[in-house]
């Protein structure tokens, strides 16, 4: 069954074709990749996903309902969570305090809790910090708990981008360019974490400029030139397809 699921999608700018009918089914469970060359649509494909834009034509489904007329947090709050290309944690905040402020998209506590630190808002401000605590282990984090982000080296600031978003308690995970910036023994950490992820039961989209990290650890790949879809299938299949070389020419796409 397919978690996500993208039918003739198109998004124009003016008269650039950012998008330009896109089919995409994301398998329940998967680790999915899609790679382009810079510029060809790929976080544009994640803003009509995430409803951060409308696209200009088509249909998205998440778990077979359409979400494509749906507001972002909706999305969000269904299960549908991103990270960003750009590293977005609060500099001044500990690694605990950034994934608390994730927490908040799942607590239930009203604002007045808040302001009179009802028992209930206790209670809640407890279970958030062991699901934070959980979280930061899982990505192998937990000494880290305590630290500013802005202290922390730049891999486990990108970690700490992933943690947040995990705190939404997402199904579906979309990670954009999560090895951006990242030397190469940090990206086989961010590998690993992935893949520990998807073992949690949450399906991962990964775009990514790096075809080696996509290679690495994806079940199925799509690429994407100039919006539109070039080609699709499992890493060693796509890696051989002349189309996929020709837009990655000079590229070693050895496995
Ligand atoms: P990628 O993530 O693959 O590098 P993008 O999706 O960011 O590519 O961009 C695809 C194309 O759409 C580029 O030509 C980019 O300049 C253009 N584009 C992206 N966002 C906007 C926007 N908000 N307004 C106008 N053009 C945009
Ligand atoms: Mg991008």
């Amino acid at each position: 069954m397919s978690i996500l699921h993208l039918r003739d999608v198109s998004k124009h700018f003016g008269g650039l074709q950012a998008l330009s009918h896109f089919d995409l089914s994301v398998p329940q469970g998967a680790i999915f990749g899609l790679i382009g060359p810079n510029g060809s649509g790929k976080t544009t494909l994640f803003n009509v996903i995430t409803g951060f834009m409308r696209p200009s034509a088509g249909q998205i489904h998440f778990n077979e309902a359409p979400i494509h007329t749906q507001p972002a947090w909706r999305i969000a709050q269904l299960g549908l969570v991103r990270t960003f290309q750009k590293t977005s944690v609060f500099a001044d905040l500990s690694a605990l305090e950034n994934i608390r402020v994730g927490c908040f998209a799942r607590t239930r506590g009203t604002p007045l809790q808040s302001i009179l630190r009802l028992p209930g808002e206790r209670r809640e401000r407890r279970a958030a910090d062991d699901k934070a605590r959980r979280i930061l282990a899982l990505l192998g984090m937990a000494a880290a708990e305590s630290i500013q982000a802005r202290n922390l080296p730049y891999g486990h600031q990108r970690h700490l981008e992933i943690a947040i978003a995990l705190a939404a308690e997402p199904r579906l995970l979309l990670l954009d360019e999560p090895a951006a910036g990242l030397n190469a023994e940090e990206t086989s950490v961010l590998m690993q974490t992935v893949q520990r992820i998807r073992d949690q039961g949450i399906t991962v989209l990964v775009v990514e400029h790096d075809m080696k990290l996509v290679m690495g650890i994806c079940e199925r790949i799509a690429v994407i030139n100039y919006g539109q879809k070039i080609a699709e299938g499992p890493p060693e299949e796509v890696s051989r397809n002349p189309d996929v070389i020709n837009v990655y020419l000079g590229e070693d796409l050895e496995l």
